[in-house]
């Protein structure tokens, strides 16, 4: 999609702080971080919303949570981290090309999780 931030990233045609990339993925750092470690593990082929996955999009989001799983140690986050989709207005999406948050390197809070 060329007007997708994500995409464009995916691409090469802007710069982002990149931490891993295969034939799936992209992980980078989040530009605006909410937490001492934050990064974006993206899905190379575009789709915006979780309605939006086709057959091979959900089987590829799962090897890219194994593969953030076997990043943990080496990207500080080995003391636990926090994965997060957010979908649509009332979650505050704001890149419409999903996208996994990877939270951690601290401990998080989680008063308004339980
Ligand atoms: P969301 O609100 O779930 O759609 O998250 C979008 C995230 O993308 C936000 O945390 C932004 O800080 C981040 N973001 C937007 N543009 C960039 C960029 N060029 N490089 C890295 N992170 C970005
Ligand atoms: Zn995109």
């Amino acid at each position: 999609m060329s007007n997708c931030v994500f995409c464009s990233i995916i691409d090469g045609k802007i710069p982002s702080d990149k931490v891993y990339e295969d034939e799936l993925c992209v992980i980078f750092r989040d530009i605006d971080p909410k937490a001492k470690a934050h990064y974006l593990a993206v899905p190379k082929n575009h789709f915006p919303t979780l309605d939006a996955m086709s057959a091979d999009d959900e089987k590829n989001i799962g090897k890219i949570l194994k593969t953030i799983s076997g990043l943990s140690e080496k990207l500080g986050l080995g003391g636990g981290y926090r994965l997060v989709i957010n979908q649509g207005a009332d979650a505050g999406q704001t890149v419409f090309h999903l996208h996994i948050h990877i939270l951690g390197g601290q401990a998080l809070p989680f008063d308004d999780m339980r």
